[in-house]
């Protein structure tokens, strides 16, 4: 009798498994057209100065909205085109839609991309990113590329040559998610970033935990030492910005700052040199 149970058990979970591998299998088939048939799109997220409160730049966040399921979540589908190599070329079309988009709205906020480390391993990057900028006219300068310590520790010595390469176009280099990978200390010691940007974890937690809160201020000292300016992420409420403000850190991101949205909302509170045929402006001029 057990071992009956134990049976249906292991067939039900087979037979699960089937079944995601399946989903699986007819998303992977279903990205790589995602480009050719216009599903893929970029929502882009405000990052703030802390102490001015000013606009620094925005992060272009991929969004995909497929034809059946409707909006799925890069960290269910990057994942996906990352095993299956679609992700060259959804990097591609990210990196130049996102210059594209930039150059267009105006001459000088920062546009934040993120980069999957296999867009590192595969490809000459260095010249790509060179290829767009002069492609789409972005100066150089107003484009960060946002890598995770995974990137790092996939191939350190590839990867140092690499964002030398890059940093020599004069284009900056942010580490995302700070704090949770393997190697924290000794990644800030090798690489040449331009930017930390603490993982989001950190404020979710320190307004109930006093280890979060001297993490971030550990950090933001690790940070002025360096002369690495920080970026807080996951900003949700005022409380936490006011933290930040008495720790002084450099600029901040999250949904309390401002959500992530399509580029005509973004537009909207873009300034009055985006383009002439755009409607009025309806919402105040800071994005909450
Ligand atoms: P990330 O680069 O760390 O981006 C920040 C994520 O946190 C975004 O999720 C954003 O919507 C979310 N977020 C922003 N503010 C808050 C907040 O206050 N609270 C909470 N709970 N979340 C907040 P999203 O857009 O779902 O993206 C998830 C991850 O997918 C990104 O993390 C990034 O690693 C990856 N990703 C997104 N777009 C791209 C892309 O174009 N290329 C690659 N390779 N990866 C991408
Ligand atoms: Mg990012
Ligand atoms: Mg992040
Ligand atoms: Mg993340």
């Amino acid at each position: 009798r057990a071992k009956n149970d134990v049976t249906r058990a292991v067939c039900f979970y087979e037979s699960a498994m089937d079944e995601t591998a399946r989903a699986r299998r007819a998303l992977a088939t279903d990205l790589r057209q995602a480009i050719e048939r216009g599903e893929l799109s970029l929502h882009y997220q405000v990052q703030t100065s802390v102490p001015t409160g000013a606009t620094c730049g925005y992060e272009a966040l991929l969004r995909w909205t497929h034809p059946v399921h409707g909006m799925i979540p890069p960290v269910e589908f990057i994942p996906i085109a990352e095993e299956n190599g679609s992700i060259m070329a959804i990097g591609e079309w990210v990196l130049r839609t996102a210059c594209r988009q930039a150059a267009s709205w105006d001459n000088s906020h920062k546009i934040a991309v993120n980069l999957s480390p296999v867009q590192f391993a595969h490809a000459d990057l260095a010249k790509l990113v060179h290829q767009i900028l002069v492609e789409t006219g972005l100066s150089p300068k107003r484009l960060e590329l946002e890598l995770t310590e995974s990137t790092i520790v996939a191939d350190k010595v590839r990867t140092l040559h690499v964002l030398r390469q890059i940093k020599a176009l004069g284009v900056t280099i942010a580490i995302d998610d700070f704090g949770t990978g393997y190697s924290s200390l000794d990644t800030l010691r090798s690489f040449p970033f331009d930017k930390i940007k603490l993982d989001r974890s950190f404020m979710a937690d320190v307004e109930r935990s006093p280890q979060a809160k001297a993490i971030i201020r550990a950090v933001l000292t690790l940070g002025r030492s360096l002369d690495i300016p920080v970026l807080a992420e996951g900003v949700e409420t005022h409380v936490q910005l006011t933290i930040l403000q008495v720790e002084g850190c450099n600029e901040a991101q999250g949904y309390f700052l401002g959500r992530p949205k399509p580029i005509d909302q973004i537009l909207l509170i873009g300034g009055p040199d985006v383009r002439n045929d755009q409607p009025a402006a309806t919402e105040p001029a800071r994005m909450r």
